[in-house]
């Protein structure tokens, strides 16, 4: 073990097997030396002749004291090892005693163990350090002087005075040294302080940069996913755009439903997407489904269904309503909510759907099999795109409400003209294209100013609508009825020859011939009509069938009116 090391940790108190055996080396040493001068005296004196018996009076026992005090502390510095210092200083104090009286059992002045107060000196200097070491020296020169001012006439005065003035000099040489050691020890330390002081400094500057650089590399990262998403949300946006022209583009309501629930369903990432339509004036609601096979259900449901009594309960009718089932509250989701088809879903979502100047209003119904978040971000563009989609429906509904409109005739509400030249061109276009018969039959009022003139223009007119009804009552439902012009009429009936035709005539004169129109403080009236039939073929052109139905009806009106001609 190296001494340097072994002083240090002495100090600092943390001692091992080897520092005590450092420490109570010299001790042996010095009991052994006893020893051997003790016997080298005894026989010394054996050969001189004197009395040995002072000696083993006199050493003998110090020699057993110093042994046992030395074994005990041994014992104690073992046994307390937070106590060593205290102890070894008790020790070395006991030494001094030992010393002190050895040197006075073997001969005083004369004995040469003075040297161990060196010894001890040296030991206590290196151990304790300068202040342990002036103790030790001095009391050991206290001790020795007053054994010497006993016993001087034995010893030269400048003897003594060079053995005092070496144990002075043995201490101030190693309290020098011990002095120096620990002003470059504190130096050392001072120095190791500064270095990692600086260590630290630098270990901190450079986990700065460190931190800086992952700063930036985070920004970087950052900066390329906050363009990414601008990417990617631009891209949406514009495939949402071109989604919401293609719902305005479709023809019907049905298509443009599909189209929808299916980007939504895609969007989401959910196994169905349905829409109920709400007209709350009517009390009425309809439910659009889609089929497995990708067609579009549509099916009235309940106004009062439960999901639309929610629906309202919990304020559907704002732009932004949204309620969600999903694991945590399906409890919650009675069996009787379900429209969609699959069992109860795990998650259940509806969402209005709104927009559009006559507020088309409804409902976006949302489930699936697996439950599973609901993107929020996706929802609010299901939403965005249902107002769309609301837009959609309504413009379909009004050119649907005008396409009516322009094909029905204002007073008795059956197609108009125009209607029946468009049927006509396509039933005549099927019936050469599949070479079928086809055959009209036109009718008029007979003597119809007349009775104008008899009850007035009003009931005329209520008389046409009434009329309209029993002819319409009279038809299959293949047959086309319209209002030809005044109080002529027209029936087309695809697939239908001659006979048949004039089956259908003679049907509807006998209807209306029977009726009997009543009006207030009126008596009850009653009109007949004429009716001509016209086939194809042999009619090739709607031209020609129109007028062989017409010379038809011509004729009837000749032979009397009330009749049907062919
Ligand atoms: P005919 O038996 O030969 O048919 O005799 P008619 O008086 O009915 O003669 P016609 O068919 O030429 O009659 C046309 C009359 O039908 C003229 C007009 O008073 C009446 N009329 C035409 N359109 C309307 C209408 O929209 N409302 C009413 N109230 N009368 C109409
Ligand atoms: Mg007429
Ligand atoms: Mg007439």
């Amino acid at each position: 073990m190296d001494i340097r090391e072994a002083k240090y940790i002495f100090k600092t108190g943390e001692l091992t097997a080897d520092h005590r055996r450092f420490f109570f080396m010299p001790k042996v040493f010095l009991i052994i030396g006893i020893a051997l001068w003790t016997v080298a005296t005894y026989q010394q004196m054996e050969y001189l002749a004197e009395k040995r018996s002072t000696l083993v009076a006199g050493v003998l026992p110090l020699f057993i004291w110093i042994i046992a005090y030395s074994v005990a502390f041994m014992v104690a510095a073992k046994k307390y090892p937070e106590r060593t210092k205290i102890i070894y200083q008790a020790v070395i104090f006991l030494d001094v005693i030992f010393i002190t009286l050895l040197i006075r059992t073997t001969g005083v002045c004369q004995s040469n163990f003075y040297l161990a107060y060196y010894l001890l000196i040296a030991i206590e200097t290196f151990y304790f350090g300068m202040l342990g070491g002036a103790v030790v020296t001095f009391s050991a020169g206290i001790l020795y002087m007053l054994l010497y001012l006993a016993n001087s006439e034995q010893l030269f005065v400048g003897d003594f005075a060079l053995r005092l003035g070496f144990m002075f000099l043995t201490y101030l040489v190693l309290a020098t040294l011990e002095e120096n050691e620990k002003r470059i020890r504190l130096n050392i330390e001072s120095q190791k302080d500064e270095i990692e002081k600086l260590h630290g400094q630098l270990e901190e500057n450079i986990g700065r940069i460190i931190e800086e650089k992952h700063f930036a590399e985070y920004q970087k990262d950052e900066n390329a996913r906050l363009l990414r998403i601008q990417q990617e949300t631009t891209l949406r946006r514009r495939s949402h755009i071109d989604f919401a022209k293609e719902l305005n583009a479709q023809d019907t309501i049905e298509e443009t439903i599909l189209l929808f629930t299916r980007y939504s369903k895609d969007l989401l990432d959910v196994d169905h997407v349905a829409i109920v339509t709400l007209d709350k004036k009517n009390r009425r609601s309809i439910l659009y489904n889609e089929f497995i096979d990708g067609d579009i259900e549509q099916k009235e449901i309940p106004f009062n269904h439960p999901l639309i009594d929610t629906f309202f309960d919990e304020g559907g009718e704002s732009e932004t309503f949204q309620k969600i089932w999903t694991a945590g509250n399906k409890e919650e989701l009675p069996d009787s909510f379900l429209i969609v088809p699959g069992g109860k879903p795990a998650l259940l979502a509806i969402e209005s759907l709104s927009g559009g100047k006559h507020g088309t209003s409804g409902m976006i119904v949302i489930s699936s099999e697996s439950e599973g978040e609901l993107n929020s971000d996706c929802m609010d563009e299901v939403r965005m795109l249902g107002s769309h989609l609301a837009i959609a429906i309504e413009n379909l509904t009004l050119r649907a409400k005008l396409q009516e409109l322009a094909d029905t005739d204002g007073l008795t509400g059956l197609f108009n003209h125009r209607y029946f030249q468009i049927t006509m061109d396509r039933e005549i276009r099927r019936a050469r294209r599949y070479k079928r018969p086809l055959s009209i039959t036109i009718f008029d009022i007979d003597h119809f100013k007349s009775f104008n003139d008899t009850y007035g223009h009003p009931i005329g007119d209520a008389v046409l609508k009434e009329l309209a009804i029993i002819a319409q009552g009279a038809l299959r439902t293949t047959d086309i009825i319209a209002r030809y012009g005044g109080e002529e009429f027209v029936v087309v009936m695809p697939e239908t020859d001659k006979n048949g035709a004039l089956a259908v005539a003679e049907r509807i004169r006998r209807a209306i011939a029977e009726h009997t129109f009543e009006f207030n403080n009126l008596e009850p009236l009653h009109v007949t009509v004429s009716l001509g039939v016209g086939e194809m073929p042999p009619t090739k052109t709607k031209e020609e069938l129109i007028k062989m139905a017409d010379e038809a009806l011509y004729r009837a009106k000749e032979s009397g009116r009330n009749k049907v001609a062919s």
